[in-house]
């Protein structure tokens, strides 16, 4: 399949941007999906109510089957032919945080394809923020599904150049809308709970939540050890993961990652760091050493860090060693996107040594 690319982003010109939307639209209704910019990641949109459609999502991603996907609509009252019902916490949801990078899971009304819910009895709905998906779901007229452009398992997409990398030759067409604002996916919250549940963390913060319900729970699956088992079914897959092996450093063990990565890259082995500017400011210069530092702070890291870690994969990096940042605000979904990332190897400090948590095994370079 040809897919068309519209860049939406390097021309201005609004009649251009009216009827690139158009067009798209026309294609989604025509039951073809199309790529397109939000402000948390890029998604891969299909008419929600087909579920022919929305099957082709699956196909373009290799998703696993029983994966549900979030349904996108361009004004609030959309949700309601989608729900048989919203909880008063679902309605003090939407009016304090649409249009933006939140997701209700709300029970599902008859309208929803299987393939949309997954064969749950819920669906998860969300109204975006950024201008080129608001205006391509009114031109489409439909609720459109859209899980994050990528690859299952691979980082997502928060640039173009990255959804062509995955998507070309699979889907209709992709709209470049240049870069994402926030770069971490929706959060994901169960309105359908007496209390709320935090089922993936990401854009709007637990804090901001907090403040607008009172209480609000994480689901205890998220912490990636023991056995239960995360309410949310994507959660469960190692995700938003790069080609080489990583470690994320935790705490006080961030402070040696310069003297690990010097280790390793004088090994031959090519090591990606992935680290504030502070740590940055300390790595040697050296071969096989590929730096890439995010800036200061933790809402500059969520911005830019699956476009790093794809850049990794771009220079073929074999090792991966990450630092860690505090689990506030923003910090959260970052620290959960790290922690999958990293397959869970996370490396702490005790007795001023390095360990690991939980049954990964440290390569050698990492021990004194
Ligand atoms: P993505 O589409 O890649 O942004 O991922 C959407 C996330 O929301 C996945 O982790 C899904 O498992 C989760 N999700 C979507 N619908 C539901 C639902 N009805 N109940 C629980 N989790 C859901
Ligand atoms: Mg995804």
């Amino acid at each position: 399949m040809q897919t068309i690319y519209w860049n939406l982003h390097a021309d201005a010109d609004s009649d251009n941007k009216a009827e690139v939307l158009q067009a798209a639209g026309r294609l989604l209704r025509q039951g073809e999906v199309v790529a397109f910019p939000t402000e948390t990641v890029y998604g891969l949109g299909a008419d929600g109510l087909n579920g022919a459609a929305v099957a082709k999502i699956f196909a373009a991603k290799g998703r696993p089957a029983d994966n549900p996907l979030i349904l996108h609509i361009a004004r609030k009252e959309d949700i309601l032919p989608l729900t048989s019902g919203l909880t008063a916490n679902a309605r003090a949801l939407m009016e304090a945080f649409w249009p933006g990078p939140l997701t209700l899971i709300v029970d599902k009304s008859q309208l929803i394809p299987d393939e949309v819910s997954a064969g749950l009895a819920t669906v998860g709905v969300r109204m975006p923020s950024h201008p080129v998906a608001a205006g391509l779901i009114a031109a489409t007229g439909r609720p459109i599904a859209a899980p994050s452009a990528n690859i299952s398992g691979k980082p997502s997409p928060t640039d173009a150049q990255a959804v062509w990398d995955d998507m070309q030759g699979k889907i209709a067409g992709i709209i470049d809308g240049g870069s994402c604002g926030i770069g971490v996916e929706s959060t994901v919250v169960d309105t359908t709970a007496a209390v709320p549940m935090i089922l993936r963390p990401g854009g709007i913060t637990r804090e901001m939540l907090e403040a607008v319900l009172g209480a609000v729970e994480v689901d205890p699956a998220l912490g990636g050890q023991g056995d239960f088992k995360p309410k949310a079914p994507g959660m469960k897959y190692r995700h938003y993961a790069p080609q080489a092996a990583m470690y994320l450093f935790e705490g006080e063990a961030a402070m040696q990652i310069p003297a690990v990565a010097a280790k390793a890259a004088a090994q031959g082995i090519r090591t990606g760091v992935l680290c504030s500017e502070k740590i940055a400011a300390q790595l040697p210069q050296a071969e096989n050493m590929l730096v890439s530092a995010w800036g200061q702070d933790t809402q500059a890291l969520a911005e830019k860090l699956y476009s790093l870690l794809r850049g990794f994969d771009k220079q073929q990096a074999e090792l991966i060693v990450a630092e860690g940042v505090g689990e506030d605000g923003l910090g959260l979904a970052v620290m959960n996107r790290l922690r999958k990332a990293a397959g869970y190897q996370i490396v702490t400090v005790s007795d001023g040594r390095l360990c690991a948590k939980s049954g990964t095994l440290l390569p050698e370079f990492m021990l004194k």
